[in-house]
């Protein structure tokens, strides 16, 4: 009431004020989940951990947030560089039972929920192991992402040598759009321009007239089968001097076949970056026409206003 109260005496000072400051208001009436984030039980999340990052959330404003830790069965590099601490499956029990914990202890009445995810980087060579480890757990949702394509992580640079942009780029989403067909059982699509991030070309984004027809079948498969395609801002900050942008065309493509779960995700491996960026993009995505935000609570699709 004293807040009411002051806003209408401001507004009769100043009539510009709610002009000016409309787009605060609307923000803070808009409850995003972060649906992308790594704890402690990833192998590069030791920055970061259940309690501290759902705490970020919560100060953050966020209406909760997903631990989707790394499930990668083909990690060759980052074994050869960390042995020994770099593990394929993340300890799925006592991450979930860390998630309970918390929620108890910052929220037991779950009005902030805290939600048991995984992200399951798809590998022709693992779909055994990875129908297991998903048929064998409970998640809230499953975030499928490919990380290693012809036999390398892109984050680390080799895989882009000898390859032109368009290649590099190509080759990557026909991948995804590949490996999403063979797996079927997932919720989200991540970050599905990440080859742009450490990439060293000139190119920055995934340009919808550039690969228009791969965007296409992945964009058709996902709204048939009900999946969301994720707003991931990690791919949006600096990477080596050079800055992804989101491409206006490509999401446009999404929204006019019929593309309307759209999720956000930080991608974040310590606390100060969850949530990070997602007032930029949730105005942009409802400026450009999308009404909801999604995330996936018991693997059933649950969509906030945006
Ligand atoms: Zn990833
Ligand atoms: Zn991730």
């Amino acid at each position: 009431m004293h807040i009411l109260r002051l806003h209408w005496h401001m507004k009769r000072k100043n009539r510009n004020f709610f002009t000016i400051f409309a787009p605060v208001f609307l923000l803070l009436t808009m409850v995003l989940f972060d649906t992308h984030n790594h704890s402690q039980f990833s192998f590069d999340g030791k920055r970061a951990s259940v309690e501290t990052s759902a705490r970020s959330a919560m100060q953050k404003g966020l209406g909760g947030i997903v631990f989707t830790d790394h499930c990668d069965f083909f990690v060759p590099e980052m074994k050869a560089r960390s042995e020994g601490t770099v593990k394929e499956v993340f300890d799925i029990a006592h991450q979930q039972e860390e998630i309970d914990r918390v929620q108890r202890l910052i929220d037991k009445n779950g009005g902030f929920r805290i939600l048991k995810g995984i992200e399951i980087g798809m590998h022709e060579n693992h779909h055994e192991d990875i129908s297991r480890i998903l048929s064998e757990n409970r998640f809230d949702q499953i975030t499928a992402s490919v990380h290693y394509l012809d036999g390398i992580d892109p984050f680390y640079g080799g895989y882009y040598e000898g390859k032109d942009w368009k290649y590099a780029y190509g080759h990557y989403l026909e991948t995804i759009f590949k490996e999403m067909k063979w797996l079927k059982d997932f919720d989200v699509l991540g970050h599905y321009d990440y080859i742009v991030r450490y990439a060293p070309y000139d190119v920055t984004s995934i340009k919808y007239k550039d690969f228009s027809d791969i965007l296409d079948e992945i964009f058709k498969h996902l709204i048939h089968n009900g999946k969301a395609l994720e707003i991931n801002t990690k791919s949006y900050r600096e990477h080596n001097g050079r800055k992804v942008t989101p491409d206006y065309d490509t999401l446009m493509r999404y929204r006019e076949l019929g593309g309307e779960i759209i999720c956000f995700g930080s991608d974040s491996h310590e606390p100060e970056r969850v949530g990070d960026n997602f007032s930029l993009h949730a105005q942009m995505m409802k400026a450009y026409g999308f009404r909801w935000s999604a995330h996936f609570h018991l693997r059933k699709l649950v969509q906030l206003p945006l």
